[in-house]
């Protein structure tokens, strides 16, 4: 019979790395500090020198080891946290649009609102709106994947941004009711940019959905783009809930989410400004944001005019 080869795992977590770190090495590096430090005092002689050279040089480098693999098991902890948040997060995202569009393709299949047209079609445009939702939240997490991957082509184009506008605007008025929100477009830009459609109609989209997503129920969202100096301006306001000056550097960072101190939570994945943020930058532009908690947020994204 063949022997069986059993391999044993030691799974610990970061507490248990950290106390490992500290019983087996920290002590004996703190030991032969002391004895190396003792021997250099008390040396008369070349060997007693080197001893204590040799005592010190060891604990340092035990020491610096022992830190390495701290930083990169943190590391790696963080990273796993990101990913299970990120599995958690997105799976949530799902079940909203998708619990919308089962109930209302139910209430179509049941008959309930075959003798009224104009309930069958408000039934077929929420779950085509739900559609678009869950679509858009594809986009965002595979233009995450392949932009952290350094693997994101652009097509790039020049030509006017207004196509890329257009796009947005029509993909953004797919995915909410007409009555919703008080949308208005002012698009007066007519220089050349050299840009890639898809990537910036993911863009305003986007800063759009965070519009609607972040205001309370009189929503009013304005896109504004304008030829400035040099380039293009797109901005996006709301009349939201805002955000405190303290978090508008971070919201632009993987994952971050603000807290609400209301304790009431906005369903997301803290992935779509990163995303602005990443295809803006490829494009040569920036983007910057003004809020007042309570008043509402304006997203301005600035791109070169094509040389
Ligand atoms: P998500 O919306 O999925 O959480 P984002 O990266 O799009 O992720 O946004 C990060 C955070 O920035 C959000 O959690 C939200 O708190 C804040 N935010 C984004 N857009 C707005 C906005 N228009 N108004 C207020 N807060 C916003």
């Amino acid at each position: 019979m063949k022997p069986r080869n059993r391999r044993y795992h030691l799974n610990l977590d970061l507490n248990g790395v950290i106390v490992l770190v500290a019983v087996g090495v920290l002590l004996p590096v703190m030991l032969s500090t002391a004895v190396g430090i003792v021997a250099l005092v008390i040396a008369d002689d070349a060997v007693g020198i080197v001893t204590g050279v040799l005592m010190v040089s060891f604990a340092a480098a035990a020491a610096g080891s022992a830190l390495i693999t701290v930083v990169l098991t943190r590391r790696k902890s963080r990273l796993a946290r990101l990913q299970a948040d990120l599995v958690a997060n997105v799976s949530h995202e799902f079940r909203t649009p998708l619990s919308a569009i089962r109930l209302y393709t139910q209430t179509v299949l049941s008959g309930r609102v075959a003798d009224d047209p104009e309930r069958s079609r408000e039934c077929l445009q929420t779950v085509m709106r739900e559609t678009e939702r869950l679509d858009a939240l594809v986009d965002r997490v595979l233009t995450w994947r392949a932009s952290s991957k350094g693997s994101m082509p652009l097509t790039m184009e020049t030509g006017p941004i207004g196509p890329a506008v257009e796009d947005a605007v029509e993909r953004f008025q797919r995915m909410v009711a007409p009555d919703e929100v008080d949308f208005s477009v002012r698009l007066e830009s007519r220089i050349q940019v050299n840009h890639d459609v898809s990537a910036i109609s993911a863009t305003i989209l986007n800063l759009l959905i965070n519009a609607h997503k972040y205001s309370a129920a009189e929503k009013r969202i304005r896109l504004e783009v304008h030829d400035v100096g040099d380039g293009v301006m797109i901005s996006v306001e709301d009349n939201g809930i805002g955000l405190p000056a303290s978090e508008v550097q971070r919201i632009f960072q993987p994952f971050y989410r603000v807290k609400r101190h209301d304790g009431g939570a906005i369903g997301g994945v803290g992935l779509g400004l990163t995303i602005v943020q990443h295809l803006v930058h490829r494009h040569g532009g920036t983007v910057s944001v003004e809020s007042e908690p309570g008043a509402g947020t304006r997203f301005t994204i600035n791109l070169p005019e094509a040389s």
